[in-house]
């Protein structure tokens, strides 16, 4: 676990400027979801505290440390995309264990995070099954499975469940939920979906056009919404 502090920050494509000074503070274990329509900079600002994206302005702190100069690697972050890239050559286990190979996690310890993610995402009976094998909420957990064997400081996560049906989508938020309670990682969480937020989410922080237009709990958003826009955004049907 890890606080996770974005001060000021700004990101520019040439000469659009998409974040605009954007201050957020994430405590230890917090799951805060990062809310807003499409295109107002969710996903930039994800990537940048993930490393895939380089940081125009500002500071991003993980932990202790600043990390604007840091690659991916070095951040101890795992990240979970809408789109799962599950290797299809590899059986679940080994798509789980695929990052703990890289870093030579011995044997019998890779097997044990292996088994004991899997019990908690519910894969045990599907181990040994391809991709290909799978239905998509199944594929789903899987990199979620991914991410959680590394025990990173912080997941992030950009709308993971927008691929799946309304129904598994419903069932999945439970999950994750349930799952983000028992681990208490710090979670980031990007999602267009603001019952989504509003369901899972410790802290949720409301985006516009690169800025922030509020932060606060769901109940403090429902109660007291800064303003019209914010007031709309939570109030619309998903
Ligand atoms: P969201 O995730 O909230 O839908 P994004 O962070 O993907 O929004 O995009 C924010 C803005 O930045 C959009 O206007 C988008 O077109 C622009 N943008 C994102 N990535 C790039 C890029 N690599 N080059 C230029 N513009 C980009
Ligand atoms: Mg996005």
């Amino acid at each position: 676990m890890a606080k996770v502090l974005i001060d000021k920050v700004t990101k520019s494509f040439g000469a659009v400027n998409v974040i605009r000074g954007v201050s957020v503070d994430i405590e230890d274990g917090q799951f805060v979801a990062l809310v807003g329509p499409s295109g107002c900079g969710k996903s930039t600002l994800l990537r940048m505290v993930a490393g895939l994206e380089d940081i125009t302005g500002g500071e991003i702190r993980i932990g202790d440390r600043v990390v604007n100069d840091l690659p991916p690697k070095k951040r101890d972050i795992a990240m979970v995309f809408q789109s799962y890239a599950l290797y299809p050559h590899m059986t679940v286990a080994s798509n789980m264990a695929f990052s703990l190979d890289l870093a030579k996690v011995d044997k019998a310890e890779r097997d044990r995070k292996v088994n004991a993610a899997a019990d908690m995402l519910g894969l045990t009976p599907l181990l040994d099954r391809y991709p290909r094998q799978l239905s998509g909420g199944q594929r789903q957990r899987v990199a979620m499975g991914r991410a959680l064997v590394r025990a990173p400081a912080v997941f992030l996560f950009d709308e993971p469940l927008s691929n799946l049906d309304a129904k598994l989508r419903v069932q999945m938020r439970a999950e994750l939920k349930e799952l983000h309670q028992r681990v208490r990682t710090t979670t980031v969480y990007v999602t267009h979906d603001q019952v989504e937020a509003m369901t899972m989410a410790d802290k949720i922080v409301v985006m516009r056009d690169g800025v922030i237009e509020q932060i606060g709990s769901p109940l403090e958003l429902y109660d007291q919404p800064a303003n019209l826009f914010v007031a709309g955004f939570i109030g619309s049907p998903s």
